[in-house]
């Protein structure tokens, strides 16, 4: 038998990490035994649903290279065919009508809560032996079996039996006729010949409900994977407050897809202490026996680890292609500095994220702004003359590459008496603005002879209006 998984998110609001840990591992497993991946869009809660959100989830997972073989379908799309199951489970005594007013269940309800009991449908159509009430149009009930119970053998939270009493005859097709989650799913898992169902274990109620349905319809069970829920490092179920939790602001913030993905397939699963994956790496390695049990907590110091490894050592072309929209969302002109090649090479060592690294490289481009309290520390009189010595023998400088250029800083350096540091800092400040950048022959190169000199020209005058006051 080979592999189907999916992944079938609402389309109700951004594809959180959540979402796109399940999408993951769903990718994974399918990829791992050569099977197929299916995306598919639950949007029949037409109010909450929208086209945006769609276009939110299909770009994550474009971001994040989860690519899939079929999709995605949309649910919207297949009334007729769940219309046609409804039919078919009311003629073979499966559902029922039910001619409920609003008002009755809303009272059985506060009655069942009255009673502390949990509140559940009472069946009251369920043996209808009195005609239909004129003029209302019915919402179609499951006929969950009364006595007994049912069993899933969970692969994470193993075998778990709910007794069919705890369940009662839910609603699978509201009075417009249009279906709800519950069957939908169903039937989607059965039409597309799902094996395994991995989801979040916020669904795990759902599943006797779903089993229920699934041999009312006579089609085999797929094998369930309830995967832990993610919380912050608070211990609370990871939300909004703990910073970006959708995939596109990570994205946005810097993260390189691949880092996420790494850091998502380790929530919740493991393979020895193994923490950085290639994607190949992690295809060959997932399983389901090595899925937890328990919460996996999001913890962004980690990811940020992460994503510096990554940004290390991600091949340079790469690493390129996907900083060049960093440096152009900072504003940065390309045409007015070294090659972007250059820049990224010089500070991939030096950022978590390719927001840094673009914020970091700005420097070697077009005009920079001192950073004045770096200024004051580091561009004192003291130093002004060594400062002028280095700027008159650059001047003459023909061949600007960093070795030479950082001998001549020793060699002034050592004219003046000072610790090669001791010059080489303000002289940092001087051509980058800040206390902070890479070795200072690397920094030389890229920023460029005329923007170091003119960049030295001001510190100097900044040195010396310093003198006067
Ligand atoms: N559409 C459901 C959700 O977004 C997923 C249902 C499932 O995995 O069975 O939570």
């Amino acid at each position: 038998m080979s592999v189907v998984t999916r992944f079938p998110p609402s389309p109700t609001g951004y594809l959180h990490v959540g979402s796109a840990r399940t999408a993951l591992f769903n990718w994974l497993y399918a990829r791992h035994f050569n099977g197929k991946f299916i995306l598919r869009i639950e949007d029949t809660d037409q109010a909450r649903s929208s086209q945006d959100a769609v276009d939110v989830i299909l770009a994550g997972m474009e971001w994040l290279g989860l690519d899939y073989d079929e999709g995605p379908y949309f649910q919207t799309q297949r009334f007729e065919r769940y219309a046609e199951v409804v039919e078919q489970l009311i003629r073979e005594g499966k559902a029922y009508h039910c001619y409920c007013s609003k008002e009755r269940l809303e009272n059985l309800r506060a009655e069942q809560m009255g009673n502390k009991q949990k509140p559940r449908y009472d069946g009251h159509c369920r043996d209808r032996v009195v005609a239909a009430p004129a003029g209302v149009s019915p919402v179609v009930r499951f006929r969950t079996p009364l006595d007994g119970a049912i069993s899933v053998d969970d692969k994470v939270h193993g075998t778990i039996t709910t007794r069919n009493q705890e369940l009662d005859d839910l609603v699978i097709a509201r009075s417009d006729g249009s279906p709800t989650y519950q069957l939908t799913v169903v039937v989607d898992d059965v039409d597309m010949g799902i094996t395994h169902v991995i989801r979040g274990d916020d669904h795990i109620n759902n599943t006797p409900r779903q089993l229920h349905i699934l041999e009312a319809l006579g089609a085999p069970r797929p094998i369930y994977a309830h995967v832990p829920m993610i919380n912050g490092t608070d211990g609370k179920k990871l939300s909004k407050r703990h910073g970006a939790v959708s995939v596109l602001e990570f994205r946005d913030e810097g993260f390189l897809p691949d880092a996420l993905l790494n850091y998502l397939a380790r929530l919740g699963w493991a393979h020895g202490d193994q923490e950085i994956f290639s994607r190949e790496e992690l295809t060959e390695a997932f399983g389901l026996d090595a899925l937890n049990k328990s919460a996996a907590t999001f913890d962004t110091d980690k990811l940020l680890w992460l994503n510096q490894q990554y940004i290390q050592h991600a091949p340079a072309s790469q690493l390129v292609g996907f900083a060049a929209p960093y440096f152009s969302s900072a504003n940065i002109d390309l045409d007015d500095g070294p090659a972007i090649g250059a820049a990224v090479e010089a500070q991939r060592t030096r950022a978590k994220t390719l927001v840094e690294l673009a914020d970091q490289s700005r420097m070697f481009y077009g005009e920079t702004i001192l950073d004045l309290d770096a200024a004051k520390k580091y561009l004192r009189p003291v130093v002004g003359p060594a400062l002028m010595a280095i700027r008159d023998k650059f001047a003459m400088v023909e061949d600007w590459s960093g070795g030479s250029l950082q001998e001549i800083v020793e060699q002034i350096a050592a004219e003046y008496d000072f610790k090669m540091g001791k010059v080489a800092q303000p002289l940092r400040v001087a051509i980058t603005g800040s206390a902070a950048s890479p070795s200072i022959d690397v920094t030389l190169e890229l920023v460029g002879k005329m923007r170091t000199l003119t960049r030295l020209d001001a510190a100097l005058s900044f040195i010396s209006e310093r003198e006067v006051s």
